[in-house]
């Protein structure tokens, strides 16, 4: 098993790529602390993975949520050898009809909030000196679809963020990467398209933007991640790894 006796706190557990990630890690030997916001999809989650799981409660936009998760990761398992940064949230408007306070919830999660868990995290791994950090990133991390504001702000800055923490912390022992999904089909994606007249017509045109004429599934993100927190991937750092089925290579005539 390719994570045995790894200690791994995932955010955004309880569904989505998070729930995907959580589940693979402990097929691969991982102890996971699901540190999810949604008490009724986190514990849930946790339910259905087993023993090897720990349901935590946390708000990754709350510094004292943070920090009480990795007590609770500490004083349950000891360590902290792996952390994914999943939890995010799409907050798309025409930047001139972008509020303060949209612009804060989205900060306060999709960059702000990884922040706050890797400060909460990396004084352990520090210690440990041994320590891998997975940062769910996006294809809007490299690219930007008009109208998608200020989401693109926030995943622009997480790669800045996964590249300065990779980079400061090398000597140690310790791995920032990030994953760079194009579209996956979650309830994020499905809910997206619920807000067009047709969604079923935007799912197809979805699937049509992309080279293979699918989109991905959390699954897949997942194998990924695997790879990045385990011992096979020791000299990849600071870096981030699309997985778009080649959507951000295709030209657009
Ligand atoms: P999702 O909405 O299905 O799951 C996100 C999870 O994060 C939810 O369980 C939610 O409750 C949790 N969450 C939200 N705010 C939180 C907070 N403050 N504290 C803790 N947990 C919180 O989304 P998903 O599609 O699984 O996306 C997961 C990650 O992947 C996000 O960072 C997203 O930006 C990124 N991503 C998704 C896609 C896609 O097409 N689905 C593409 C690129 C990147």
């Amino acid at each position: 098993m390719r994570l045995d006796g790894k200690v791994a706190i995932v955010t955004g557990a309880g569904r989505g790529i998070g729930a995907a990630i959580a589940e693979a890690f402990v097929r691969e030997g991982a102890t996971v602390v699901i540190a999810e916001v949604d008490a009724a999809t986190g514990s849930a989650t946790a339910a259905r993975l087993g023993s090897s799981t720990l349901f935590v409660c946390t708000d990754v936009t709350d510094n004292g949520s943070v920090e009480a998760c990795t007590a609770e990761a500490l004083k349950r398992f000891g360590r902290i050898d792996i952390l994914v940064n999943n939890a995010g949230i799409n907050v798309f408007h025409d930047p001139l009809e972008t509020t303060d306070a949209e612009w804060q919830r989205c900060m306060a999660v999709d960059l702000e909030g990884v922040w706050r868990m890797c400060r909460a995290v990396l004084p352990t791994m520090l210690r440990q000196q041994t320590g891998s950090v997975v940062n769910i990133a996006s294809s809007h991390s490299s690219t930007i679809i008009p109208g998608t504001f200020p989401y693109p702000v926030a995943k622009h800055g997480l790669l800045g963020l996964t590249r300065a923490l990779g980079i400061q912390y090398a000597a140690s022992n310790i791995r920032v990467n990030a994953i760079a999904p194009g579209y996956i089909e979650t309830d994020l994606a499905v809910d997206y398209w619920k807000t067009f007249q047709d969604p079923a017509a935007e799912r197809q045109r979805t699937y049509d933007l992309h080279p293979p004429k699918r989109i991905g599934k959390p699954e897949e993100v997942a194998m990924t991640a695997v790879f990045l927190a385990s011992d096979e991937a020791p000299f990849i750092n600071a870096t981030s790894i699309a997985i778009d089925g080649g959507r951000s290579v295709l030209y657009h005539e």
